[in-house]
């Protein structure tokens, strides 16, 4: 379901979730004429308006040019399911904003990266976040996509508009994926960083998502193959099962170790080792000793806000507001429209 999310690099996220350190003096979108809509000041002395935005488009390997607010529309093409209520589709929208403000933040502070040619952000969802055009939606989706769904974006994103996520006048950094084990993660169990906002709390209606159960098998061999490119002295016995030693768990439900082999390897090392759709899952080994299946449950990361769950808050009549101090805890919503 949730298409984009599930990709970014470890090495991209430590190096992203490295604080931002001082204030670095730049006028991101070269000042703004009218009084009424005068940029707003964020932190890293970043200031945003309605003003034009430069996003490297990385499918077409072009420079887009367009209103923040109307990459955001994109954003949302990209990254959430349309057919998502209203209300979830708003969350997703602010969600979006500070994210990628955070991101432009870091980059103003820290220097351009060389993937976004010079631009302000990227449509790589494994750099930045993922952004379709209203073609590319109507291709994906069947060519009555844009009438059945991009008046119902653009109220969420106009309904929002200029709205962002601050936390003690910092933007937040605002991590979502698709659905979880039935909690969210706290940061610092899967990158390391810790921040106040983004602690594991109860994620209950992704457990009721069709999506929700997935599982891997791998051949014994390849299975060894994989544990031995983290420890090549991985210790090997003749039934695999006997491999399986302990698991830790993080406070959301999630692998935080597992003991393979006697080394200890990180729920998210395999994850990623295996491409398992999430942290949360369980090992068991065929009766004939031949293959390994992973059972998992969720699908992303496990930080910040689950998509699904927005949803599921949204059918019981949550507000996006509610949804968003659900998920990120204690945070105040700003705008830098007014
Ligand atoms: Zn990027």
């Amino acid at each position: 379901m949730k298409k984009n999310l599930l990709m970014l690099t470890s090495t991209i996220l430590l190096i992203f979730l490295i604080p931002f350190i001082g204030a670095f003096s730049f006028n991101l979108l070269n000042g703004n004429p009218n009084p009424e809509t005068s940029p707003k000041e964020l932190s890293g002395n970043l200031s945003v308006s309605d003003k034009t935005l430069k996003i490297y488009n990385c499918s077409t390997q072009s420079t887009m040019e367009m209103n923040f607010e109307e990459y955001i529309v994109g954003v949302l093409t990209g990254e959430m399911p349309a057919s998502y209520e209203l209300e979830a589709l708003k969350a997703q929208a602010v969600a979006a904003r500070s994210y990628i403000l955070s991101r432009m933040e870091y980059y103003n502070t820290n220097g351009t990266a060389a993937e976004h040619h010079g631009c302000d952000i990227c449509t790589n969802s494994q750099h930045c976040k993922a952004w379709l055009s209203v073609e590319e939606a109507n291709q994906k989706w069947g060519s009555d996509w844009s009438e059945k769904y991009l008046d119902k974006l653009k109220r969420a994103v106009n309904e929002t508009k200029g709205e962002y996520m601050t936390y003690e006048n910092q933007t937040v950094k605002a991590f979502f994926f698709s659905s979880s084990n039935g909690k969210t993660e706290n940061a610092e169990d899967v990158w390391g960083g810790s921040y106040p906002y983004l602690k594991s709390v109860s994620s209950e209606g992704d457990i009721s998502s069709p999506d929700n159960e997935s599982s891997a098998e791998f051949s014994k061999d390849d299975f060894i193959q994989k544990l031995k490119s983290k420890f090549s002295d991985i210790e090997i016995t003749p039934l695999l099962k006997d491999m399986i030693g302990d698991t830790v768990k993080t406070d959301g439900g999630n692998v935080k170790t597992i003991r393979i082999g006697g080394k200890d390897f990180k729920g998210t090392e395999i994850r990623s080792l295996f491409s398992l759709r999430s942290a949360a899952f369980t090992i068991s080994v065929s009766d004939d000793n031949e293959a390994v299946v992973f059972n998992v449950s969720g699908y992303g990361h496990g930080v910040g806000m689950s998509q699904y769950g927005a949803n599921f808050m949204a059918k019981q009549g949550k507000t996006y507001k509610e949804i968003l101090s659900h998920y990120y805890s204690g945070v105040t919503i700003s705008n830098f429209s007014k």
